[in-house]
């Protein structure tokens, strides 16, 4: 096992099967945000580190590509366990890096432990089709062929799991990686990576290169890598989509969100405060799956209300790592300004704050990124706050009439992400699922994230692509279908 960072605190480049220092002298802070600790230094790696790893990537190929898919895929079967006995130990340190709860880090790395599960039945999931005598004596068959070096560039916000949506698809269906981790919270992967070794992945089948912008850049404009994941803010996704399919390169580009959630007259008031309050303010709202606009139809925006209000106001704010914390910091200081800011404009833009988090803090750890439960109401689609995506533990409550209302009302918002109806009733959820026009939909569910077998991702100004992360889609993405005609 490698150390996490050189003697200096700066963490390596994984490249080759090789911990190296990037060449680029540029670096960031990675920090505790419940502490304020300094835990390591991330480096911004240059044009020249990201073509050492994409070469690296592109040498490894062939022998890999040549691999029996059973052999590549045992390698993911020891890594699962290699996961499952360092389930722990990875959950203190997305905690710590990140800043989520104990009990949402272990979700965390549940969920991309699945993903790793997934790719564990490549050998199936591989397969082609066959049709034989489409005209007298001949025969037609696809084979799934891997295309090289893939990459993905991915978010702080679930720092574990993300990297899984994409990695362990692409190498299971025979191709190479670059990985380039947030630049916020990249420590907890690194540790990821060490399995791998120990689980038998030979060298430069995965690589990891740290950075920003540059770095990404980079990974755009080289001619070798031939598709390309992200994850991350809508206005970032959509200038990658377009510069990757400007470079001729495959492309999936999951964005930003501003998730719905109707609640309807006949629904379960309390099952329903339960989960909504579960869904906007878990990971202190920084999830691409967080509810955050509640629309309440005909009476039952005052009782839904109320109850979340409640909640709210009886949620503990704290450091992860210790006991009977319902709810960590934000990622860091200039996105607790964000999300302040996005508070004192919903104020200014005739919002009723019920609940106001902007002044939060935590007696033991005053160097947190602290935002309390905010909780809004009166709030209309057109202001900033009903609008924006705030990524931070913000609930705004607006009222319709009626089922149709709730729904003009949710698509006169860009993003289409996620979304959630609470009913009673059979025929009004059918309803909604057929016309709500959103890509993830829960019916009494207020996350409605898709389990490893299903593909995830958005719609509208959430994503850009065709294809989704994980599922069957993941395979689509990472092979090229080759059609065989033969005749004898
Ligand atoms: P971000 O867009 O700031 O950064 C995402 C990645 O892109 C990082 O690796 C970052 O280094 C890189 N990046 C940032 N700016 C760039 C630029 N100008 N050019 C090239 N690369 C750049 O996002 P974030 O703050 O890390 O994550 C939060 C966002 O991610 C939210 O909008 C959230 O909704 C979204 N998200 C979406 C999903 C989904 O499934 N749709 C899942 C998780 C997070």
């Amino acid at each position: 096992m490698q150390p996490a960072t050189d003697k200096s605190g700066v963490i390596p480049n994984y490249v080759g099967g090789n911990w190296v220092s990037a060449s680029s002298t540029k670096e960031l802070p990675v920090t505790n945000p419940a502490t304020g600790e300094l835990l390591a230094r991330v480096p911004l790696s240059n044009h020249a580190d990201v073509g050492k790893a994409v070469e690296a990537a592109k040498k490894a190929f062939p022998a890999w590509r040549e691999t029996p898919v059973v052999e590549r895929a045992r390698v993911l079967f020891r890594l699962k366990a290699l996961l499952e006995e360092k389930a722990d130990d990875l959950a203190v340190s997305l905690t710590q890096e990140h800043g989520k709860t104990s009990s949402e880090s272990r979700g965390e790395i549940q969920r991309g432990i699945e993903n790793v599960e997934h790719t564990c039945g490549m050998p199936t999931l591989l397969m082609g089709d066959t049709l034989e005598d489409i005209a007298p004596g001949v025969d037609c068959e696809t084979i799934r062929q891997p295309l090289g070096v893939f990459a993905a560039i991915t978010p702080y916000n679930f720092p574990v799991m993300i990297p899984l949506w994409f990695w362990p698809y692409a190498i299971t269906t025979g191709n190479t990686f670059v990985l380039k981790p947030s630049e916020q919270d990249p420590l907890t992967h690194q540790q990821i990576v060490i399995l791998t070794e120990e689980a038998g992945l030979p060298p430069g089948v995965l690589n990891v290169v740290h950075g920003d912008q540059e770095a990404v850049t980079a990974l755009l404009e080289h001619p070798d890598v031939k598709g390309l994941s992200f994850v991350g803010s809508s206005q970032v996704a959509k200038i990658i989509y377009a510069k990757a399919a400007a470079e001729g390169k495959r492309v999936q580009a999951l964005g930003g969100a501003k998730n719905h959630m109707i609640v309807l007259p006949d629904a379960d008031y309390d099952q329903v405060a339960q989960a909504v309050s579960a869904s906007i303010f878990g990971c202190a709202g920084q999830r691409c799956l967080a509810g955050s606009v509640v629309v309440g139809v005909a009476d039952a925006l005052a009782p839904i209300r109320e109850k979340v209000l409640q909640r709210a106001a009886e949620m503990r704010l704290g450091y992860g790592l210790e006991e009977n914390v319902d709810m960590g910091p934000v990622i860091s200081g200039p996105h607790r300004e964000r999300v302040r800011s996005y508070i004192d404009e919903g104020v200014k833009q005739g919002g009723t704050l019920l609940l106001d988090g902007r002044e939060a803090e935590v007696a033991a750890y005053p160097k947190g990124h602290w935002v309390g439960p905010t909780v809004f109401t009166d709030v209309k689609p057109e202001m900033v706050i009903g609008r924006e995506e705030v990524f931070g533990p913000v609930a705004t409550f607006t009222h319709a009439k009626s089922l149709d209302d709730a729904v003009e009302l949710m698509h006169r918002n860009r993003y289409g992400n996620a979304t959630s109806i609470f009913t009673t009733s059979g025929r009004t959820a059918r309803e909604f699922r057929y016309r709500a026009g959103i890509s993830m939909i829960g019916v009494n569910i207020a996350v409605a994230a898709p389990l490893a077998f299903f593909p995830f991702g958005g719609s509208r100004g959430s994503f850009y692509g065709d294809l989704k992360a994980q599922g069957r889609d993941a395979i689509e993405f990472y092979t090229d279908k080759r059609v065989v005609i033969s005749r004898w």
